[in-house]
């Protein structure tokens, strides 16, 4: 059992979800990260922060399969998109 598994699984119990699959996902997704060779930090351009792989959200179609931005940008920029729909990204 390794320490990325008993996260997962206490994420999992948190959110209601079946930890054997979720422990499964959370590995593949780690296995996929360590296949594309990402770096563990990389640096969110929209706070300039270096923070780690797990702050950024997975996204397949970039070459690190992380999100360029981090979480907490997306969630930012999301919110304020749903607050004025006009305004755009
Ligand atoms: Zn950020």
């Amino acid at each position: 059992m390794s320490p990325l598994d008993d996260a997962a699984r206490a994420v999992a119990e948190r959110h209601g979800l079946d930890p054997a699959d979720f422990v499964r996902r959370v590995r593949a997704a780690a296995d996929r990260r360590r296949a594309r060779g990402s770096l563990p930090f990389k640096t969110c351009p929209a706070c300039s922060r270096e923070l780690p792989a797990l702050a950024y959200a997975e996204d397949t179609s970039k070459g690190d399969g992380l999100k360029v931005t981090c979480r907490e940008c997306d969630a930012a920029r999301t919110a304020r998109r749903r607050a004025s729909p006009s305004a755009g990204a």
